[in-house]
């Protein structure tokens, strides 16, 4: 593709030399044409002048004369030669005259002479052949000269022009066009004419200066949605991403410069229950306040990020000495411990803190902020409100805990989970009293796990009140199918855990799985352990308070465990009571075994309170606690704990046996 600059020359060149040749060519042709008629007149002129003037001396044979006319005729330079030839009556012709400046060539013009109707002689001249080829010539040559000149004006002409009004402004278009592209940062460029190009050059200018504008923009933005990428909304600290890229950047550089890092996780105690109880709100000004005041506890040089909700990280760099990191984790404790007002109150919560240290505890960030964490989770196992320093061996702890907490979701999910019973009978007549619900978890791996394998993984990891659910809506499913089948199953006790004790949904879980299986309040029992009646008493009793509302029997579980204090008794009013089976297996040798059980049954009568032996595995055990007044049993001498079918069929064998459970008394 040929350039602009290049076609218009072209086209100039084109243009301007074209009609040149044609018309010169045309002129040449026209010329010839005009000239042909002109040169053939004037030499018939020339004949006739010379012949005219040949007549006299000719008549008077003046020889003199006739030479002169001759000579004078050759002097016309279009005549070649002459010849006179004398031609009178009866007499032969003679030449008289010859004369020539070029030899005798061509045809020559003739005239006779003629005196008075008498012929005298013949004059024939011959012109020059060439002369015209020669006037055309001299007039191409002067045509030539003029139709270049005229060329080479027109040419300089329009490329002054072409190149004033064309190419240098667009040689500026494009100079102007690059720098907008480059996004060099140059002033306008000055557009004087008010040509298209001109107009052109302006609106460049323009262009230019909207990119600019919206390039400025455009960084802006990104500035600020890298801002954002890299930062928490709510505490303005850097996230996740960002804290990895500065903790990655400070190991690198511990590593050349052999330095040592502190990282601290750092994690507020119970938050969930501020969000709970004031809002979410109220939850995210804590999380601001309790941020800002790490921000200003540590130095600029160190690090504060907000792992996840209520988790932040701080990265020391004087990791050097350890009592030194320990001081700084205390003050932030400290700092987090100071009350926030929250619409007008005080809110105090704590923090747990893991250490961990580059390089004695890891040597890449993300094991060492695993670590931290680890850490922090024993400091929660001791008790919240700490700082715990990361310890091998707490990984291998926290690595099985997590993952059977794992397992248990997954459990819970899939439906894992199955309710075994086991009946508590009438100890004079064996008829069944009711049964106890205890969960089991059917492991596709280890078979079926036993509760206390784990409860308290449940408890711990807060899933506990879920299971919980799980076995109050089981339990009261399977009294309805009983209930619907007809059959006598008393009443079925339920377990229910310290925490599971203590969260407010307790009493709607129970409330709904009645309504919705049509369970009545002395079909259903709760169990719950001696150490949860006796810690708290105030709210315990308002919980019991509740419980009673409903109209639910109550249990005291593994009684005489934490007998330290009976007080209770008098304030809980509970149903029953379970004597546990540390002291039911002593029986009947153990002298303490038999005073205390023996004990308990009194002290249960003289109250009111219903007794159940728990763990009686043989005829000795069995016989000496009916002996004592103990009227209802529990334990695998009576019947295992088993599936539901297991007790219909239990209380089927019963019916049908005639004989009492008690042989001797
Ligand atoms: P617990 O409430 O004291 O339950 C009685 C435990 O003693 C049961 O163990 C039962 O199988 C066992 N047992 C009954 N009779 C005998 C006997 O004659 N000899 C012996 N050696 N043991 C006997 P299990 O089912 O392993 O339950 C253990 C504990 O797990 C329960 O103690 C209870 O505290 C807890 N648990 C069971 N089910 C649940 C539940 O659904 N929720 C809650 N929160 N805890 C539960
Ligand atoms: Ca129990
Ligand atoms: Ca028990």
């Amino acid at each position: 593709m040929l350039s602009i600059r290049s076609t218009v020359l072209i086209a100039i060149a084109a243009a301007v030399l074209a009609p040149t040749l044609i018309l010169w060519h045309l002129e040449q042709r026209l010329t010839r044409e005009a000239q042909q008629p002109l040169i053939e007149q004037n030499r018939q002129a020339v004949l006739l002048m010379t012949s005219n003037a040949l007549v006299e001396p000719m008549w008077s044979l003046d020889d003199v004369q006739m030479r002169r006319v001759a000579q004078r005729a050759l002097d016309n330079p279009s005549v070649l030669s002459l010849r006179l030839t004398e031609r009178r009556p009866l007499a032969e012709p003679t030449v008289l005259a010859r004369a020539q400046q070029a030899p005798f060539s061509g045809v020559p013009l003739k005239t006779t002479i003629l005196h008075e109707g008498a012929t005298l002689g013949e004059l024939e001249l011959w012109f020059d052949p060439g002369q015209i080829d020669r006037l055309l010539a001299e007039r191409r040559q002067a045509t030539i000269e003029l139709a270049a000149l005229q060329v080479l004006l027109s040419v300089l002409l329009l490329l002054g022009v072409l190149y004033r009004r064309l190419l240098a402004p667009i040689r500026r278009l494009k100079r102007q066009a690059s720098q907008i592209a480059s996004r060099a940062d140059l002033k306008p460029v000055r557009w004087d004419r008010r040509d298209e190009l001109g107009q052109l050059g302006a609106h460049l200018n323009d262009v230019h200066q909207q990119i600019d504008a919206l390039f400025d923009q455009l960084e802006a933005q990104k500035a600020e949605l890298e801002k954002i990428a890299l930062h928490d909304s709510l505490t303005g600290l850097p996230n996740r991403a960002l804290f990895s890229a500065l903790t990655q950047a400070a190991v690198a550089a511990a590593a050349r410069d052999g330095g040592r890092l502190a990282l601290l996780f750092i994690d507020v105690d119970r938050f969930k229950s501020v969000n709970d109880t004031l809002g979410h709100a109220a939850g995210d000004h804590l999380l601001a306040t309790l941020a800002a005041r790490l921000r200003s506890a540590v130095r600029a040089s160190d690090v504060v990020c907000r792992h996840s909700g209520d988790e932040f990280i701080v990265l020391l760099h004087d990791g050097d000495a350890w009592d030194e990191v320990a001081s700084t984790a205390d003050r932030l404790l400290k700092e987090m411990e100071r009350p926030v007002s929250v619409d007008g109150r005080e809110v105090a919560v704590s923090a747990s803190i893991g250490v961990a240290l580059y390089p004695d505890d890891a040597s890449d960030p993300e094991t060492l902020v695993r670590h931290a964490d680890t850490a922090m989770y024993a400091a929660k196992h001791l008790g919240r409100a700490r700082v715990s320093f990361f310890r091998a061996e707490f990984n291998a702890q926290l690595q099985t805990s997590l993952q059977l907490e794992r397992e248990l979701r997954r459990a819970l999910a899939k439906g894992e989970f199955v309710l075994h019973y086991q009946p508590q009978v009438d100890a004079v007549s064996g008829a069944l009293l009711g049964c106890e619900a205890l969960v089991r978890w059917q492991h596709p791996g280890r078979g079926m796990v036993p509760p206390l394998e784990f409860i308290a993984a449940a408890e711990h990891c807060g899933l506990i009140s879920e299971l919980g659910a799980w076995t109050i809506r089981s339990a009261c499913a399977q009294i309805a199918r009983w209930k619907a089948s007809g059959m006598a199953f008393g009443s079925v006790a339920v377990n229910v855990s310290a925490l599971e004790f203590r969260n407010h949904r307790l009493l709607d879980t129970l409330t709904r799985a009645m309504a919705d299986f049509g369970v009545q309040p002395h079909e259903l029992e709760i169990e719950l352990t001696e150490s949860v009646l006796m810690t708290d008493t105030q709210t315990t009793r308002r919980i019991v308070e509740n419980l009673r509302g409903l109209g639910l029997p109550l249990a005291v579980d593994d009684f005489g465990t934490g007998y330290s204090s009976l007080a209770y008794l008098k304030h809980l009013r509970p149903s029953k009571v379970k004597i546990d089976r540390s002291f039911v297996t002593g029986l009947p040798g153990d002298e303490d075994d038999r005073v205390l059980v023996q004990a308990i049954v009194q002290l249960a009568g003289a109250l009111g309170i219903r007794v159940v032996a728990e763990g009686v595995e043989t005829v000795a055990q069995r016989d000496f606690l009916h002996r004592i007044g103990c009227s209802a049993l529990q334990g695998f001498l009576i019947s295992r704990p088993q599936p539901a079918e297991g007790i219909e069929a239990f209380v089927r064998q019963n019916a049908g046996a005639e004989a009492p459970l008690l042989t001797m008394i």
